[in-house]
């Protein structure tokens, strides 16, 4: 086998050094600004403005997004690792989805938009001054995003927006929302992407929707009623949203995946720990044949998980087309998400069901990951038309 050129060995040496110090950054920056607080946020349902301005000043919010654009620059590999170790150090999947919203509601602005929308929605962003959302989804369903209904009229130069979104991630408290719109004919092809920002007149956040988990994320109902939102506002090429949503699909369905064996990890590390310090029947719970096998299986899903993950982003990275294996990486993360952290609240017995208790937590959060940014079912049926089963 050929040996790779020194540079490359350099540079992936000088990247390893560079990802390493990340995940120092990340776990430090949770230890520190994250989970003394964390329980207060949830009984709160949100995140201070304040961590984003923060996690900003660390250089974590900026992760894999250009410098160009206000970025730090790196790729999804990056972010993998920023995310795994924040997680490690005890950050929820309602923490990871309210603070870097961003990561869903500004890459098509970033990679399609106008110089001006990058200075008014993604460096701001970006520098954890302003709070954006994804709008996809509306009252009358998620899965289907090319049915979508909310319709946005061309009038002059404005665009008039009449319908409704909801479950719409950091919709409380943010300042605009990246919207898929319908412009034109039905099917993917009329839907527009377009930033709408809080204040426009008639466009109202309906509520806080109370969920089971994702406690400290916000999550709203919005309207539009006759919201004029200027046509500057028009990401990339009118009718052609359906295609720059969909090319985030990987990366969203790879950070979930993140999501699910992250929580799943450290639910395993702290059922671990208890499992050495709890004595029941005179001896310590690790002592037990049965729980100690569970712990194991814990870890054996974990890894596979994680594995496959990194795998499918590396691949990602690498230029190759990996949409299946997204939804599948997905799939194995959901389920090891609501397998271990089922069984991390089974080793806490009755401690494990009380509120505040973070395994509990992350039982609860688990239970998100199989249905947001696409329900297991939709992704394991896009996987068998790719893979050809159909
Ligand atoms: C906490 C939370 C945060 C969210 N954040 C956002 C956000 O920021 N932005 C946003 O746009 N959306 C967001 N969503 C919405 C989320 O993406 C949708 O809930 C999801 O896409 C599913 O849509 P739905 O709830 O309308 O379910 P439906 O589309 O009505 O589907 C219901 C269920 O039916 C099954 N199903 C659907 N279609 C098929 C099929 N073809 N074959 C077999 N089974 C099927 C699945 O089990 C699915 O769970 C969020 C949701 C939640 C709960």
């Amino acid at each position: 086998m050929n040996e790779p050129p020194v540079e490359e060995v350099a540079l992936r040496a000088s990247r390893n050094q560079e990802r390493t110090a990340l995940r120092r950054t990340a776990a430090e920056f949770v230890r520190r600004e994250v989970a003394p607080h964390l329980q207060q946020w949830e009984d709160a349902g949100s995140v201070p403005r304040e961590l984003h301005a923060a996690a900003a000043k660390q250089g974590l919010l900026g992760i894999s997004f250009p410098e160009s654009v206000g970025g730090e620059g790196g790729d999804l590999l990056d972010s993998v690792a920023l995310q795994e170790a924040m997680f490690e150090a005890g950050a929820s999947s309602g923490l990871m989805a309210a603070l870097f919203t961003g990561g869903i509601a500004l890459p098509h602005i970033a990679a399609h938009g106008s110089a001006d929308q990058v200075d008014r929605f993604v460096r701001p962003t970006l520098a954890g001054e302003k709070i954006g959302s994804l709008a996809i989804t509306e009252p009358g369903g998620g899965s289907d995003v090319a049915g979508i209904t909310t319709r946005a009229e061309r009038d002059g130069d404005h665009f008039v927006v009449n319908g409704a979104k909801t479950f719409i991630t950091s919709g409380i408290r943010g300042d605009f929302v990246t919207a898929a719109v319908r412009t034109g004919g039905p099917g993917h092809a009329g839907v527009s992407l377009l930033v709408i920002e809080k204040g426009t007149p008639g466009f109202s956040v309906e509520r806080p929707l109370a969920k089971m988990g994702w406690h400290c994320s916000d999550t709203a109902s919005l309207a539009f009623t006759d919201v004029r939102v200027p046509a500057e506002n028009l990401v990339g090429e009118e009718n052609a949203g359906f295609a720059l949503i969909a090319e985030q699909f990987v990366v969203e369905r790879i950070a979930l995946a993140v999501h699910g064996y992250g929580i799943a990890g450290r639910s395993l590390a702290l059922a671990a720990a208890y499992a050495r310090e709890r004595e029941t029947f005179g001896r310590p719970l690790a002592d037990r044949q049965v729980i100690r096998h569970k712990l194991v299986e814990m870890h054996r899903q974990v890894e596979v998980a994680k594995t496959y993950t990194r795998a499918v982003a590396a691949r990602h990275v690498a230029g190759e087309v990996v949409i299946a294996d997204a939804c599948l990486a997905k799939k194995t993360a959901v389920d090891t998400a609501e397998s271990v952290c089922s069984e991390a609240v089974q080793i806490y017995g009755g401690a494990g069901y009380l509120h505040g208790t973070e395994v509990e937590r992350h039982y609860r959060d688990a239970r998100i990951l199989g249905i947001g940014g696409g329900a297991t079912e939709v992704l394991t049926d896009l996987a068998a038309r790719l893979l050809g089963f159909r």
